[in-house]
């Protein structure tokens, strides 16, 4: 089949390799219908994620049909359409029980990678490194599902696949970052990052009760997505002081809830600090670049929540704890339980409170995958989201 490779930063290629085979009874085989490129997924093309190998398949944001099952998959059938999350989870453990679905303690064979560096493993997750489990991933023609009678959720005829893609991951990415917030009546809703994840955020917390929802972001086409299409309050963080124009927009008191959307990789502002972290991640003596997180807390009001769907791989330089602390911050985090927020978001769409395909921006064969890639990494041509298909 053909598949999208990892060869090293900026280095990915479509290749033949073989096909995927059932390798326990509760896989599964799908043939791919649509697959997406994730923010999260411009960190391995960058080379910042570690245990990452030559050859690697990329791809966790993937739909398709089923093709072949083992006997322990009994309850797909050949022929089911199926939305894939990109956490991997065995249904059984504890986490699993307690729909911590991201942590669960079975499906990641590489546990004690994540061991040393975190203390405990999460779940493994599709086509994201070595010390998330090794898998495969969705950006090719087929790929195998491990545990297949608990991931695959099945999706009803007459719904696009455009418009359930994202199930896979970022649109309950954004959902489950808006809810970590318990948003009240009345609350200001504060989003770091336009990109698709932000958005999602954004319409999630409209959806969940926010009153206002104010975004921050520097690339103007995005900062117009989150205007027109998630009805969001903007600022250019090129143009404008963020937090001097934060505490304006909420009479001084500071957003309740402030979303770091961004993650690792944040460019910053020009501040002190963004350019210590450019200096220390450019001579490896730092891992992540927290612009967007020390301002979200820096911002937030007193008690408020600062929620971080944005991905996080090291060790944090001059985080400002003191100012979570002095304002009694709550901080959430973490890899989203995909599993939890299927069925109530699938609901969500097919009700049409939401279409979450207004996020594309661009639809290629996979064989245009290396050049999506650099589209998207370099924000060219308004590129906001890429959906392929095999
Ligand atoms: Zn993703
Ligand atoms: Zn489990």
């Amino acid at each position: 089949m053909k598949a999208l490779c990892w060869h090293g930063a900026h280095d990915v290629r479509i290749e033949r390799v073989p096909d995927p085979a059932i390798i326990n009874p509760r896989d599964a085989i799908i043939r791919v219908t649509a697959t997406a490129i994730c923010g999260s997924d411009l960190h391995l093309y960058d080379g910042v994620i570690p245990t990452m190998a030559r050859g690697d398949i990329l791809g966790h944001e993937f739909m398709g049909e089923v093709v072949e099952t083992g006997p322990g998959a009994s309850r797909l059938s050949v022929g089911d359409r199926v939305v894939v999350p990109f956490t991997i989870a065995c249904g059984h453990c504890e986490p699993c029980s307690r729909e911590h679905w991201s942590l669960c303690d079975n499906s990641n064979p590489n546990a004690w990678m994540a061991e040393k560096l975190y203390g405990y493993s999460a779940s493994g997750l599709f086509g994201y490194s070595h010390m998330y489990g090794g898998y495969a991933g969705g950006q090719a023609e087929y790929v195998r599902v491990p545990f297949a009678d608990v991931g695959p959720f099945k999706i009803p005829h007459g719904v696009a696949d455009e418009q359930v893609l994202f199930l896979s991951d970022i649109f309950p990415t954004g959902y489950m970052a808006a809810e970590n917030c318990e948003i009240e009546p009345g609350d200001v809703v504060a989003v770091w990052g336009a990109g698709p994840v932000g958005l999602f955020a954004m319409k999630s917390a409209y959806l969940l009760g926010a009153e206002r929802v104010i975004a921050i972001d520097r690339v103007p086409a995005r900062l117009a997505m989150a205007r027109d299409l998630c009805r969001a309050e903007t600022i250019n963080f090129d143009e404008e002081d963020v937090l001097d124009v934060l505490r304006q927009k909420t009479a001084g008191r500071g957003p309740d809830a402030c979303i770091d959307a961004v993650g690792l990789e944040a460019h910053g502002t020009g501040s002190l600090g963004a350019r210590y972290d450019k200096a220390k991640t450019t001579v490896m003596l730092a891992t992540d670049r927290l612009e967007a997180l020390r301002q979200a807390i820096v911002a937030c009001g007193k008690g408020g929540t600062v929620s971080i769907p944005g991905v996080y791989g090291g060790y944090l330089d001059k985080l400002p704890m003191g100012a979570a602390f002095a304002k009694g911050l709550t901080l959430k985090m973490g890899q989203t339980h995909v599993h939890k927020y299927l069925p109530r978001l699938l609901d969500l769409i097919e009700s049409g409170a939401i279409d979450p395909s207004f996020v594309i921006s661009h639809r290629l064969p996979l064989e245009s995958a290396p050049e999506a890639y650099r589209m998207f990494l370099d924000k060219a041509d308004s590129c906001t989201k890429v959906v392929l298909r095999p």
